[in-house]
């Protein structure tokens, strides 16, 4: 036993992690413009899915031991509300398109500029990428996708938007309007979010991991005004992706973005499933520790029960 886990391990450490959140950051640098995509090499299912991403490699050990881990639920106080006047959000439009990537574990918009200023720092905005289904909880409740723009400032910090998408489906949000038990929870936008439908118009000519294509012209505004004019909640966590480097500062937006049901299809049919899990509580400890002595627990009651012949 002892062997095969270190083999695993020694093999896992080989490999190189690339194309996680952090893709475009001083933590990853992107490839000359023009260059190739690379694609991934964590998961997101079996051995190298989140479970075992500190094994991958011994730079992604905080995934495994950090104690302030993210995606979370975001409920109760694990967050601080940000107004929307303590923010300043710009992303400049694309209008001859975009380059749309598909890294393996994600699909990007590699960005042309776009900053976030917050608490006196300053933060240049790298590239925005999709996780299905939402990372973050929203107060318990799972979202179809999230989104993630990620900025990096000058001394190499790391914040990141995350804004929910849910499915635009307009008796849905109609029905949901009239109830307030499920209102704000179901409050997507009665229409589909036009930035997403004509990103994901083109994200079936990038199915195959390692390939990019240019999309249609991009106007953010739409996007950044619905955004901006809502409060964040925020907190200090980490990069939901290996190395899974804390410090990061997370904004979790309050408004929802709104995908068509046609357009959630054909997106999920290319990331097919890109989520890491929730993690423990800011500040308690990692959940994987946890569960690490539960399963030696589990282990030793096994090997010290008695051995029971099957009835005969
Ligand atoms: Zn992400």
């Amino acid at each position: 036993m002892h062997l095969s886990v270190q083999t695993l391990f020694l093999a896992a450490s080989a490999t190189r992690v690339l194309a996680s959140c952090a893709h475009g950051t001083f933590l990853q640098p992107r490839a000359e413009e023009g260059g190739e995509v690379k694609v991934g090499t964590f998961g997101y299912i079996g051995t190298i899915g989140p479970l075992n991403w500190a094994a991958l490699e011994t730079a992604n050990m905080v995934c495994a031991t950090g104690t302030r881990q993210s995606p979370i639920d975001m409920a109760g106080n694990v967050f601080t509300l940000l107004q929307p006047a303590d923010v300043q959000l710009t992303v400049n439009d694309m209008p001859d398109g975009a380059e749309f990537e598909n890294l393996g574990t994600t699909v990007e918009v590699i960005t042309q500029g776009g900053s976030l200023a917050v608490a006196g720092k300053q933060f240049e905005l790298q590239q925005f990428h999709f996780h299905l289904p939402s990372e973050h909880l929203d107060n318990g409740t799972s979202q179809a996708m999230e989104m993630h723009m990620v900025f990096q400032s000058a001394t190499q910090e790391i914040a990141v938007v995350g804004v929910y998408i849910g499915i635009a489906d307009g008796a849905a949000a109609a029905a949901a309007k009239r109830s307030t038990r499920i209102d704000r929870r179901q409050s997507v936008s009665t229409a589909p979010t036009t930035l997403l439908e004509t990103i994901f118009s083109v994200v079936d000519q990038i199915a195959v991991p390692g390939t990019k294509v240019k999309t249609p012209p991009l106007v953010m505004s739409e996007v950044v005004d619905l955004v901006k004019a809502q409060p964040f909640q925020i907190y200090s966590g980490s990069l939901t992706t290996p190395p899974c480097s804390e410090g990061v500062s997370w904004h979790v937006s309050t408004a929802k973005l709104g995908v068509s049901p046609a357009s959630f299809v054909k997106v999920r049919d290319v990331i097919g499933f890109n989520s890491r899990f929730p993690q423990n509580t800011p500040g308690q400890p990692n959940i994987l520790m946890i569960s690490a002595l539960g399963s030696a627990a589990a282990a030793v009651a096994v090997a010290a029960a008695p051995v029971i012949a099957p009835p005969a």
